[in-house]
């Protein structure tokens, strides 16, 4: 993990939080959206306890971890300082109740056996849980997620088991200079959860609750924006660049 915390003032992360929140208010105005409909994610993975939970007092509210190892080591003191967490990361199976423990929601559902055992270990801890189907839209090898034509089935699937709630659809874009590109894979997010939306509302699919759409980092958070992001995914703008 990286040590930047002693270099990093909690001035520094209120300043950076309130760059990022900027950057999100410009662009819902310049694309016609809503003010305040997208909630500002500090990914806090791969930082100490103490920066994260630093990052956290300076006003981050939703923070998201991938490593459950590290979520072992910090989610006591994230919680304990107020956060929601989200799992952003892939979720191996023998990890999934460190996520039940400490996480709100698991972004990164990609398959059924994984949604059912999450539902499994809910049923145990008595615990309700929401989760997003992650979307491999730009359809590269090295990306995780289901193809988007097999998302609204595993969505549906997932929704169906007792204790889990799907909130929405989350995405990896494409990581590229190339707004058009990295653009039409966040449409293809927004096209998927709008079915979903759609077909519910007809009363054929029950996905009423799955509006989320997390998509967007440090990098092209405008362009995820402009596509209909309500959950921005920021990392390195908001805790730094990682030394090691
Ligand atoms: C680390 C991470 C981010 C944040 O990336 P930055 O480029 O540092 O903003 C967003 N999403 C996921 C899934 C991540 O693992």
């Amino acid at each position: 993990m990286a040590d930047l915390a002693a270099a990093t003032p909690a001035w520094d992360y209120a300043a950076r939080l309130t760059e990022v929140r900027a950057r999100i208010h410009t662009t819902e105005y310049t694309s016609g959206r809503a003010a305040s409909h997208v909630q500002l994610l500090v990914a806090t993975k791969a930082w100490d306890a103490d920066a994260a939970v630093a990052a956290v007092r300076a006003g981050a509210v939703l923070v998201g971890e991938s490593r459950m190892q590290e979520l072992e080591v910090k989610g006591a003191a994230l919680r304990a300082a107020g956060a929601r967490i989200h799992v952003i990361g892939q979720l191996q199976r023998n990890k999934a109740a460190t996520a039940i423990e400490f996480a709100d929601c698991v972004q990164t559902v990609d398959s059924l056996a994984l949604a059912e055992r999450l539902s499994r270990l809910c049923a145990e801890a008595e615990k309700n849980l929401d989760v997003m189907i992650q979307v491999n839209v730009s359809g590269e090898d090295s990306k995780a997620g289901v193809a988007p034509r097999e998302a609204l089935r595993l969505a549906s699937a997932a929704q169906a088991l007792p204790f889990l709630t799907v909130t929405g659809f989350m995405t990896i874009g494409l990581n590229s200079p190339d707004e058009e590109a990295v653009r039409a894979g966040y449409a293809r997010l927004a096209a998927l959860r709008d079915e979903a939306l759609i077909r519910s509302e007809r009363g054929e699919i029950d996905l009423r609750e799955a509006w989320e759409l997390s998509m967007g980092m440090s990098n092209d958070l405008e362009w995820a924006i402009a596509e209909g992001a309500t959950i921005v995914r920021v990392g390195t703008a908001v805790m730094g660049h990682r030394t090691r």
